[in-house]
């Protein structure tokens, strides 16, 4: 007798990491300050269910009862420093809203969020058009080729003719978008939308006083005949569909996935105009967690071994320890609480076992994590920027590049005695990608200048050696606002000669990198050597 055996049961686990992974869509909002990413976030999150009640994103922050020094200083200034993570459920879908800071807290750690996100929505004033912030987090969200949504928002008052505001963004950045829906009206007369697919028309109800504003959907027909819509409005919209219809081709999801194809959405965050419809058809069209490349090639996300990286490392955020945490974004498998994971850099084996999820500035330790979330680990010290954790066949990830400091400044220790504390806490908070820091080529000028991309790093920078290494620092601005590294290094620079107006630094790993007052000293060094190769993102060190 031959004993069949029992087919393997449809093994769950590797069934949960495919359903984990097909519910998943993760994205950071890309703006200028005042856009409206706030109110954008509060919104979205109502649709979540995940707050009660809009302003508590903000409200949530301020009603905390904090101690620590690290939280005095985000209270001296008024703002947050500590990074969100909003994770929340709507429609079937998990969705991680990876906080990116803005407004005077801008630091690399707005770049490197973008390093662990999956989608990008574009949000823009309709007054305004493209601003310089959100030009410059778009080229981020270039290289890495991320899908791109553009969300156009305040439509309730009076802005740009929306044609314009599309035609900007096609010609000055180089991104093809396809209108998934075309406002009726603007300003005070901002009626509502037509969904471009479905030719629907949702309009939106003004709310009375305290209470949610209303949507619609109808039919063309229905709509011009129900008194909600003036017809001219209705008509003058159509037609501009038309005519975007005649000019196009059709929403090719794999040029959006691509990063060349925005779709664009308008709306009003504030009154909650066109909100609904946006994040329906974001979850419909965004890219799920998607293979990442790695040392070994790409890794599924659906590989059984759990992987990831660190993105971002944040100082004391618990008041009650003088803790770090690690942010970790999950690329496949799935991770579990108490797991005992592979540190690619260093080769040893790590037990993770307080990991955390965090929800604006609560913590909650977490049971499983996967791909497209992330994760928090404390972090005594063993994990630095572009670390990759795994599990099973080693992988490593590409790392995070430094990306171009604009602000730039010696850093002085006027007390010798304090010395090596200053050289530890120096290098320390290098390491933890705090700041860049750059060497004159002189070599009797020992003290390091700082460079930034925000001035508040520099702040964080001597607060935390005065209050951690016990070093009072004084800082020097430099007046120099670009930076370039040479393509070919040390050769390449001293064969071109001399160079004019720009200052020759090296970098912590003796790399020459050239400082520029300004664009045009940079653009005339173009001109004058076409063939030395410059970046303003520093080569990745592996
Ligand atoms: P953030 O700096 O991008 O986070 O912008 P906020 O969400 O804080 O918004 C900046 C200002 O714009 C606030 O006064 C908001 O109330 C206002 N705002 C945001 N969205 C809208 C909108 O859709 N319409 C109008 N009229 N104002 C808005």
């Amino acid at each position: 007798m031959t004993t069949r055996s029992t087919p393997p049961p449809a093994t769950a686990p590797e069934a949960d990491l495919a359903e984990a992974v097909a519910r998943r869509r993760n994205f950071a909002i890309i703006s200028h300050p005042d856009a409206g990413k706030t109110t954008l976030t509060e919104k979205l999150l109502l649709y979540g269910g995940a707050i009660q009640q809009a302003g508590a994103v903000k409200a949530k922050g301020e009603q905390r009862k904090v101690t620590s020094d690290w939280m005095e200083l985000e209270k001296q200034r008024g703002i947050s420093i500590t990074s969100t993570v909003l994770q929340f459920d709507y429609s079937g879908s998990t969705i991680n809203l990876l906080d990116t800071p803005g407004h005077q807290d801008f630091s690399e750690d707005t770049y490197r969020t973008l390093a662990a996100a999956d989608n990008a929505v574009m949000l823009e004033d309709a007054a305004k058009g493209l601003e310089p912030q959100t030009r410059k987090l778009f080229e981020v969200c270039r290289m890495r080729s991320i899908p791109i949504f553009t969300f156009i928002n305040k439509m309730d008052r009076p802005g740009r003719d929306p044609l314009e505001l599309l035609d900007e963004i096609e010609q000055e950045l180089g991104l093809a978008c396809w209108p998934v829906n075309w406002p009726i009206g603007s300003g005070d007369r901002f009626r509502g939308v037509i969904d471009r697919r479905s030719r629907q028309v949702i309009l939106f109800l003004r709310a009375e006083r305290g209470r949610q504003s209303e949507e619609r959907v109808l039919q063309i027909d229905e709509a011009a005949s129900s008194g909600l819509v003036e017809p001219e409005l209705l008509a003058a919209a159509l037609e501009e569909l038309e005519l975007l219809d005649g000019a196009g081709s059709d929403l090719d999801l794999e040029a959006v996935h691509r990063g060349e194809l925005s779709p664009v959405f308008f709306g009003s965050a504030m009154t909650n105009f066109g909100v609904r419809p946006f994040l329906d058809a974001f979850l419909e069209l965004a890219q799920r967690p998607i293979p990442r490349q790695s040392s070994t090639g790409l890794v599924d996300p659906l590989q059984s071994g759990f992987s990831g990286f660190v993105f971002k490392l944040q100082a004391n955020m618990d008041p009650r320890h003088r803790d770090r945490v690690a942010f970790v974004r999950v690329c496949s498998g799935r991770f579990e609480k108490d797991m005992t994971v592979q540190h690619a850099r260093t080769g040893k084996s790590i037990r993770l076992s307080r990991p955390q999820k965090l929800f604006g500035q609560d913590r909650e330790v977490v049971e499983d994590a996967y791909p497209g979330d992330v994760i928090g680990l404390n972090n005594p010290g063993m994990f630095a920027i572009g670390d990759t954790l795994y599990l099973g066949p080693r992988v490593e990830y590409e790392g995070i590049p430094c990306f171009s400091p604009e602000i730039f400044a010696w850093l002085r220790n006027p007390n010798p005695s304090a010395f090596k504390s200053f050289r530890k806490g120096v290098n320390e908070l290098r390491e933890e990608g705090a700041v860049q820091i750059l060497y004159d080529t002189d070599q009797s000028k020992r003290d390091p200048i700082l460079a930034a991309v925000g001035q508040l790093q520099l702040e964080v920078v001597q607060y935390r050696l005065e209050h951690e290494y016990g070093v009072q620092t004084r800082l020097e601005p430099l007046g120099f606002s670009v930076a370039r590294w040479v393509s070919g290094g040390w050769p390449a620079l001293e064969a071109v000669g001399r160079i004019f107006n720009c200052k020759t630094v090296r970098d912590a790993w003796d790399r020459p990198v050239l400082l520029f007052k300004n664009d045009w000293n940079l653009n005339q060094l173009h001109e004058d050597h076409p063939d030395l190769g410059l970046s303003s993102v520093a080569p990745v060190v592996s």
